[in-house]
């Protein structure tokens, strides 16, 4: 029996790919091994979102040579196609598969190549076809079940390389989405997470259009989770509509994630980001007074081209004055053929850290903020299979995405229990079943 072993970089549309080849491999009885150890096939599922994750994609195509420089390689996913010969020039490497070839992994590896390797499988990402719908049972580490069902973005973020990498905005279709909700509860399991790379644009591209609404509509018409949870959502696509049915239907997730990038009016303008920082904070006011007890995340990219420090200043004093619960804080750094990465007054390294973190420590005090308004309260929380390490307490999330940790008992991973938000643990709440 041969062995693999799969590292997956980058947003949960990769996670989610990877599960279903990983289910795939294991089919064709593939024995699956960590990527720490050694193997015959490694894959690595790469990201390019940012300039780190593309170093983190190479450092770990060098490991797994390191590892067994015998084994086959391939390199897969968005990092492969926008940046093949960079790849290429990595001896050892096996194939190299685009962001859509990557799903056919299986057919590649089982027919022998003519030619010598690397082997180079990329299509143009431009013309590519509807994305395949992903049909699997789960994932092996994860209690809630991420769903694809979206591929591609029509934004073209002028910093943003991943129009480049997935191609324009494609939606799997209803039926198929359903079919793999059902599957996914007849597992047991009790969360799905829709995902996509620009989820708010789903059914935008069916004849007749279809939107997010519909999508949310049917699958708590059909096939609704305990929970059903939407990941990223730009702040154009959160209509009244969508406020009303999250604030009226229990199985939806009081939690919104929607990406500033920035609080200032002409650095969204310089990004391609078609809304005015008041739009946003009349969204999020808005959205937390509609919704009891809603989460709401954002992104920020930090130290875009010509963010001076009163553009910074207009991003942390946004931030700073909204019931925001967490931030992803990010680092700009310039990806290839895109538009920012010529602009002018790019922001110097030192500055981009310094600024980082200060939204780091803003962050910690916003999640501290949000946690301790729960102290006390009752909270359903869906316990996972994930032990905390420092504490051996049992991880989880309630419904407002509040990270928890539950006294140890194997007996209630995968349960959604009641419990007691009892107190801090770091920024934690220690959650106590009742
Ligand atoms: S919405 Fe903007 S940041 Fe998000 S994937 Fe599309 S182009 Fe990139």
């Amino acid at each position: 029996m041969s062995t693999v072993a799969l590292a997956t970089l980058g947003f949960k549309v990769n996670q989610c790919e990877s599960a279903y080849l990983e289910e795939k491999l294991t089919q064709a009885d593939f024995l699956i091994r960590p990527f720490t150890a050694k193997a015959d096939l490694y894959c690595i599922n790469t990201c390019a979102v940012t300039s780190r994750a593309a170093m983190q994609s190479r450092q770990l195509i060098r490991r797994a040579l390191r590892q067994n420089p015998e084994a086959e390689v391939v390199v897969m996913g968005c990092y492969s196609q926008i940046a093949a010969e960079e790849i290429a020039a990595i001896p050892g490497v096996t194939y190299i598969l685009g962001t859509t070839e990557k799903l056919a992994l299986l057919d590649y590896i089982a027919r022998p190549e003519q030619d010598q390797p690397p082997c180079v499988h990329l299509n143009d990402v431009r013309t590519a076809p509807a994305p395949q719908p992903l049909v699997f049972s789960g994932f092996s580490h994860r209690t809630r079940a991420f769903l694809k069902v979206q591929d591609g973005c029509d934004a073209f973020c002028s910093y943003c390389i991943v129009p480049y990498a997935r191609g324009r905005s494609r939606s799997i279709n209803l039926e198929s989405v359903l079919g793999q909700v059902a599957r996914f509860l007849d597992r047991g399991y009790q969360e799905v997470v829709l995902t996509g790379i620009h989820l708010g644009q789903w059914g935008l591209d069916f004849k007749p259009r279809q939107d997010l609404i519909d999508l949310l509509r049917s699958i708590i018409e059909h096939c609704p989770p305990d929970r059903l949870r939407l990941s990223s959502l730009e702040p154009g696509e959160i209509t009244s509509d969508l406020l009303e049915l999250i604030a009226n239907e229990p199985s939806l997730c009081p939690h919104l994630h929607i990406p500033l990038q920035s609080g200032d009016a002409t650095i969204l303008s310089r990004m391609n980001r078609h809304y005015h920082p008041d739009f946003y904070r009349e969204l999020v006011l808005e959205a937390t007074q509609r919704i009891p007890n809603l989460a709401v995340g954002a992104d920020v990219l930090v130290g875009f081209p010509g963010e001076t420090d009163e553009c910074f200043q207009n991003s942390y004093r946004l931030i700073e004055s909204l019931p925001i619960a967490y931030l992803h804080v990010f680092p700009y750094s310039p990806r290839p053929t895109t538009p920012a990465a010529t602009m002018s007054a790019q922001v110097s390294p030192s500055v981009i850290r310094l600024r980082c973190g200060l939204l780091r420590e803003l962050d910690q005090a916003k999640r501290l903020t949000f946690l301790q308004r729960f102290l006390g309260e009752m909270r359903q929380v869906l316990v996972e299979n994930r032990r905390d390490e420092a504490s051996s307490m049992q991880c989880g999330f309630t419904d407002n995405y509040l990270p928890v940790l539950v006294p140890a008992d194997s007996a209630l991973e995968n349960q959604v229990v009641m419990a007691r938000l009892d107190r801090l643990e770091g920024t934690k709440l220690v959650a106590i079943p009742v």
